[in-house]
């Protein structure tokens, strides 16, 4: 059955009846809840919530003030709220086995900036993964304010090779080393926003330890994946951790820091009163609903299916004629490089073709990318959302010919329009909210 994506429902979302006073943003609510319903999911920082971090989100808990932390506010009437936010904290730490939770930054950006201003003093020296090879504008961008505050040297990761079982483009570690002995940073950053393979916190550890720098892991991407068992946990071997909480591990939009005790009381001075007013505490029932489904072990088949979805769409891709960076993934993204299958194509064209089938997922720039990161050579795409609405390896190797078929028809509408109705039809069978009705009906085939 082919869906009209523009049609409303019969009865629309609950949002929708919610908001039956402002039909204006009902309206828009609802037109991307369809959107999110009806096209492909693949961009590799989003997922889809549980409907329960969902009614947490849109809860009462907004309405309070609570600057401070449980027990040390700043405001009355805090009872219930410090139980809201002790739970977070409690749940963080036990999922990942660490000493200290913070659950108040806003987004993984601020929980990065926190720990910057916790730890070092401006100027500091930090050693952190280059952009244009997989690091996060918070890894000191021009564009960012950490560049203005510390001073960034940058490590990369190897050539390419065209050795099938050393295809390179993994982290130089040589040169991480090489940069630690020679800069003396006062901290060293692991992880990134664009990089497929596991990232070992222990050689990096090693390398903060014979500078003596501090070891911060930014988690952001992999989180879930190391809640649910399938990658190794920095959580206990780098001094501090950060992570978003809406990526992989499938809550509410937000950041969170782990750290020893040690260090807690300097994490969360920066976070309040050094960087952010008044928590988000209708967003940190939400982290706490969704550390809670993280420690379930229908989580564990989770995080090992995203993986497997992974390399199930890398081996499709691959079909298609299609270069992976570093040869392949081991996490929940990819990163294609378009150059081998089309010199003259753009990630900018690829994005925007990709966009017009139905295929949402975002251009980004490859290593060594001769392109700008305005137009890039390459593109990436995740499997954590359409997992969680329960598609498998056969959905992915689908995936993967319309992916083909809709850049090779690039310029031919009916063939662009033929996938966009595959898609449809896919998307039909794989509702990510079948309990909510957003007004597209298909068989419901079960959230992992
Ligand atoms: C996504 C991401 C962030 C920032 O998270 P926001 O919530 O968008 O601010 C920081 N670091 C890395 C490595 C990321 O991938």
């Amino acid at each position: 059955m082919t869906q009209d994506p523009t049609a409303a429902g019969p009865s629309g979302t609950p949002f929708e009846r919610w908001l039956a006073d402002d039909p204006e943003v009902a309206k828009l609510i609802g037109d991307e809840a369809r959107r999110q319903s009806t096209t492909l999911q693949l961009i590799a920082s989003e997922n889809f919530t549980s409907p329960a971090v969902l009614a947490a989100v849109g809860s009462v808990l907004t309405n309070k003030y609570a600057e401070g932390y449980p027990g040390r506010r700043y405001y009355g009437g805090n009872q219930v709220i410090d139980e809201v936010e002790d739970l977070a904290r409690m749940r963080a730490c036990e999922l990942f086995g660490a000493e200290h939770a913070n659950v108040q930054p806003h987004a993984g950006a601020a929980a990065n900036l926190a720990v910057y201003q916790a730890l070092l003093d401006p100027g500091d020296t930090i050693l952190a993964m280059r952009l244009d090879q997989g690091g996060h504008l918070t890894h000191g961008s021009p564009a960012s304010i950490t560049s203005r505050f510390w001073r960034f040297v940058a490590y990369g990761v190897t050539p390419a090779s065209a050795d099938p079982d050393a295809p390179g483009e993994v982290i130089d570690f040589d040169e991480v080393a090489a940069l630690a002995k020679t800069e003396r940073p006062k901290m060293i950053v692991a992880g990134a926003t664009a990089y497929p393979r596991v990232i070992d916190p222990q050689p990096f550890r090693e390398i903060a330890d014979s500078v003596g720098a501090l070891l911060f892991f930014d988690l952001a991407h992999p989180a879930g994946l190391v809640a649910g068992g399938a990658h190794p946990s920095p959580v206990g071997v780098a001094d501090v951790v950060s992570f978003t909480t809406h990526k992989t591990l499938r809550g509410p939009r937000g950041g969170a820091i782990l750290c020893r005790a040690d260090l807690a009381k300097a994490i969360d001075s920066a976070v309040f009163p050094g960087l952010q007013g008044g928590p988000l505490e209708h967003v940190i029932a939400g982290k706490a609903v969704a550390f809670r489904e993280a420690m379930a072990p229908s989580f564990r088949a989770y995080a090992a299916a995203v993986v497997r979805n992974a390399r199930a769409l890398a081996a499709a891709l691959a079909a298609e004629g299609f270069r992976l960076v570093s040869g392949g993934t081991d996490n929940h993204l990819l990163l294609v490089d378009l150059l081998g299958f089309d010199a003259e194509l753009t990630g900018k064209v690829a994005q925007e073709t990709l966009d017009r089938a139905g295929i949402t997922l975002n251009r980004n720039t490859i290593p060594d990318d001769p392109r700008s990161a305005f137009q890039t050579s390459g593109l990436r795409l995740g499997t954590a959302a359409e997992t969680t609405a329960g598609m498998g390896e056969a959905e992915m190797a689908t995936i993967g010919t319309l992916i083909g078929r809709a850049l090779r028809g690039r310029d031919d509408e009916a063939a662009l329009g033929a996938v966009r109705a595959e898609v449809a039809d896919l998307c039909a069978a794989f509702p990510p909210y079948p309990t909510l009705g957003t007004g597209v009906d298909g068989r419901p085939a079960g959230r992992v």
